[in-house]
């Protein structure tokens, strides 16, 4: 299967005004991403910083870069000036220093907080109870340059399907009450990031609009 095959796959099974499709592109080389941008693909994502600048240095400036993975507060300059979305906000700290990058730039930045609902330990992001401590917290308004677009979120890595979508669940079920509880001119939840290659159909149903899929595009990264 081509790449531009595989992305009309997974088009096919989205609704295009409910859910976008950010092909995930860590590890393959720009000629990879440029032939997904020539089949119509303008929103990448990378979770390294180093590794997404070589990239937006050489490709067409018209691709929208997001950010998917933990961020160093120390790389923040380098994306600053021209990220789409970070969806890998994981702690108050980093967003206080995005920002501050955000203001030296000029700009306001666009960032998703990241739950942690797998059952894993090792992944990021906040519990519930700092998720919803910090979108109430006073020192949040203070941040002038960056907006709560929404939440993104991993589940378990597992084949158990129910337990994904229980996972899944929660965090739309938090997106919700957010959305009707805590918006105000800077929080404001349109984005819920959820879903990759193996659970992006399930993501769907819970309300997905951002599925995060790379090797159901480009191929198996294992060899890699
Ligand atoms: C790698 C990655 C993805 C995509 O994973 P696939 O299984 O290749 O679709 C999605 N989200 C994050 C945060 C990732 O690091």
């Amino acid at each position: 299967m081509s790449i531009s095959e595989n992305l009309q796959i997974i088009r096919s099974f989205l609704d295009p005004y409910k859910t976008k499709l950010i092909a995930v592109s860590k590890t393959y080389p720009s000629e990879t991403i440029l032939e997904a941008y020539n089949s119509g693909q303008t929103d990448f994502g990378e979770n390294k910083v180093q590794e997404l600048m070589s990239k937006y240095e050489v490709l067409p400036k018209e691709i929208r870069w997001h950010l998917i993975g933990h961020l160093q507060s120390n790389k923040i300059k380098y994306i600053a000036p021209f990220i789409h979305l970070i969806h890998s906000v994981d702690s108050f700290k980093l967003l206080k220093e995005i920002n501050k990058e955000a203001e030296k730039s000029n700009r306001t930045i666009n960032c998703l907080l990241q739950v942690h609902i797998a059952q894993e330990e090792t992944k990021f992001g906040f519990s519930e109870e700092e998720l919803l401590h910090t979108i109430q917290s006073e020192e949040l308004k203070e941040l002038k340059n960056v907006r709560i677009s929404g939440l993104m979120g991993m589940a378990s890595n597992t084949e158990n399907e129910e337990q994904i979508k229980k996972e899944f669940q929660h965090i739309q079920k938090l997106f919700n009450k957010i959305k009707s509880s805590f918006q105000t001119d800077q929080i404001k939840m349109e984005e819920l990031s959820i879903g990759m290659s193996s659970d992006y159909k399930l993501a769907c149903k819970s309300g997905s609009t951002m599925v995060r899929v790379g090797s159901a595009i480009f191929g198996s990264r294992n060899y890699l």
